[in-house]
């Protein structure tokens, strides 16, 4: 999702990134945890399929829309399925709708979802009359040509079928139903702020995911994120002067009928399926070298400034585009469209809908972010409700190590405004593990700093502990075994230890099921001896800077003993710490001055006062 201003200390969010990395050749083969090789890990995994088949007539002057719907669903999984569900996301824009009582109930509610009347705040939604809501309205639904039993809950719609799915047996679900496209409230709806027309998202009735974890029917309350690979194909029917853009490839040769013409979009192997439209927009486009078409929709009345803004965005979305495919891995669809609408900026498949009255730093910051995500989110799938610092926190750390370069930053640590946001949530008696359910924090802080500035730590601070170049390889390797697919936290880590040799399963666990913080500090030196201590829970391993009394200075390095190996460093390795042990006492080969715990700042230490003597 968008990058969210939280609060001042977080402004850093526009740009982070993190730490860089040089390229060194692989050694992994010679620890004791890389005896299985990841085609062989992932042996048992399966995931299901499904092929939507739509035709949608909008009616843009009342926003309302019919819909026809064909689904094609395949069972992959080893179980027998007596029950399948849909998203009906807009009904979330309804007075007395879960995301409305969330709204009112959460201590910081999102500013652009409430409003003040007689100076108090009130949810939006629960201001918006019948023609301003939003509603999918299932009116029929057949499984292989039988009629169905369907429930709508809020925003699922629970459907009992007649006959189980088998597991390998594919079914159609045949539907029809009408909706209507709500008053902009948060992402999707019509009239944004800016007034582009529609921000069509989360705007179809949409299959929950099965996945070996079970059925995600989450009700729509703030995150959107678990679908079904497949290909969709969608013929929209629309008012003539409409320019449309969004996911997939627009097929030639539109049909026009009568104020009316009907587009066709088809987009292969993807989990969503969005699109927008204005009668006002410019659509620029420009080519990424070996590379896909890079489309740009604008309203011709923004500001000239932001105009101009649109136009220097093109050649460096080219530059983020080549940056991403090198540094994880090759972008393989056939266009990407940033376009104009929503209200913030919000990644979807192949396409973000971002504001556009903005400075160019910010259209740029928040392009790169968005544009990410693409990897993060619609590549490699991870469940955005469950792990959702692995999509923004992931997105966060790459976005900024692209912005260093690109937008010629060549800060000392891209990432460090996120070890700042991190050592605020740390110390504000607010934070809850990074495995909470995103919908589960108490506050919007909690979650935003979790996900975001915690989960792109998370990275930063894992190159730290094996080595950046590692790090490199690791995302270079995530994105080989796991794009088009649902990789779960453990699955990272797995790539992470088989990639640097190294045991990491407690840098997982304690870094994300936990709020144990690091805190490692130096207790005293006595000529050559040196003492430091662990204060904190979380176990890491040292990096060491030692001024000797004749003021030669050498780095050290103390692994952590429960790795069973080090990252590769061109530092003095001494004696492993082993975790338990409070202290750890070494003798230096001369009288000690001084030394400092992690002089590059890429620990996350909540107390940085004790690192140094
Ligand atoms: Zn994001």
């Amino acid at each position: 999702m968008k990058k969210v201003l939280l609060f001042s200390l977080s402004a850093s969010l526009l740009f982070m990134g993190c730490g860089s990395s040089k390229s060194v050749s692989a050694t992994s083969t010679t620890q004791s945890n890389t005896t299985t090789n990841s085609s062989a890990s992932k042996s048992t995994y399966w995931q299901q399929h499904v092929d939507y088949k739509m035709e949608i007539d909008m009616d843009v002057n009342n926003y309302q829309y019919q819909g026809k719907q064909t689904l094609v669903y395949t069972n992959n999984s080893p179980d027998v399925l007596n029950k399948v569900f849909y998203h009906l996301f807009f009904n979330a824009f309804q007075p007395g709708s879960q995301m409305d009582a969330r709204l009112q109930s959460i201590a910081d509610p999102d500013g652009r979802m409430v409003t003040e009347v007689n100076g108090k705040k009130q949810s939006r939604i629960s201001t918006l009359k019948p023609n301003e809501i939003g509603y999918i309205n299932v009116t029929s639904l057949k499984q292989n040509g039988g009629i169905v039993k369907h429930t709508t809950a809020g925003t699922v719609l629970e459907v009992t079928l007649n006959k189980a799915i088998q597991p390998g047996e594919s079914v159609t679900f045949d539907m029809v139903f009408d909706a209507q496209v709500p008053v902009q409230i948060r992402r999707s709806g019509r009239n944004n702020a800016e007034g582009v027309a529609l921000s069509m998202t989360q705007w179809y009735p949409k299959l929950s995911e099965y996945d070996f974890e079970g059925w995600h029917a989450y009700p729509y309350i703030g995150r959107e994120f678990h679908g079904v690979w497949g290909d969709f194909d969608l013929k929209l029917t629309i008012d003539k002067d409409y320019v449309v853009g969004g996911t997939g490839y627009l097929q030639p040769n539109p049909v026009v009928n009568g104020n009316k013409k009907t587009l066709h979009f088809k987009a292969p192997n993807v989990h969503d399926f969005t699109w927008a439209a204005d009668p006002d927009y410019i659509h620029d486009t420009m080519q990424v070298p070996n590379g896909p078409m890079l489309n740009f929709y604008y309203k011709k009345d923004l500001p000239a400034e932001n105009l101009e803004g649109w136009k220097k965005l093109q050649p460096k979305t080219v530059e983020m585009m080549q940056y991403f495919s090198e540094n994880i891995g090759k972008y393989p669809y056939e266009q990407y469209s940033v376009i104009q609408g929503g209200d913030g900026g919000m990644e979807y498949a192949m396409s973000t809908l971002i504001t556009g009255k903005r400075k160019f730093g910010s259209l740029m910051g928040v392009t790169a972010h968005e544009l990410a995500h693409t990897w993060f989110q619609f590549l490699l799938a991870t469940n955005e409700a469950k792990h959702e610092w692995m999509d923004e926190g992931f997105t966060s750390y790459i976005s900024d190590q692209a912005m260093d370069v690109i937008a010629n930053k060549n800060a000392d640590n891209p990432s460090a405004g996120a070890y700042r946001g991190y050592d605020y949530l740390a110390k504000s008696g607010k934070e809850k593990p990074q495995s909470t359910h995103a919908d589960r924090y108490e506050t919007n802080m909690a979650y935003g700093i979790a996900a975001y500035n915690k989960g792109e730590v998370f990275l930063s601070q894992l190159g730290y502990v094996i080595g950046e170049d590692n790090l490199k390889k690791t995302l270079k390797q995530y994105f080989i075994d796991w794009s088009f697919k649902h990789p779960t936290p453990n699955d990272f880590i797995r790539v992470a230890e088989k990639v640097s040799g190294l045991e990491l399963e407690w840098y997982l666990t304690d870094w994300t099921m936990t709020t144990n913080t690091i805190d490692y500090g130096v207790k005293s030196i006595n000529g050559n001896m040196v003492t430091l201590e662990r204060i904190g829970e979380m176990p890491m391993p040292i990096d060491l800077e030692v001024t000797y009394t004749d003021g030669s200075t050498e780095s050290l390095y103390i692994p952590l003993q429960m790795m069973r190996g080090e990252k590769p460093t061109t530092a003095t390795t001494i004696a492993d710490w082993a975790w338990a042990h409070p202290t750890y006492t070494f003798e230096a080969k001369k009288a000690v001055k001084s030394v400092e715990i992690d002089a590059k700042n890429l620990m996350a230490d909540i107390n940085k006062e004790n690192n140094k003597k």
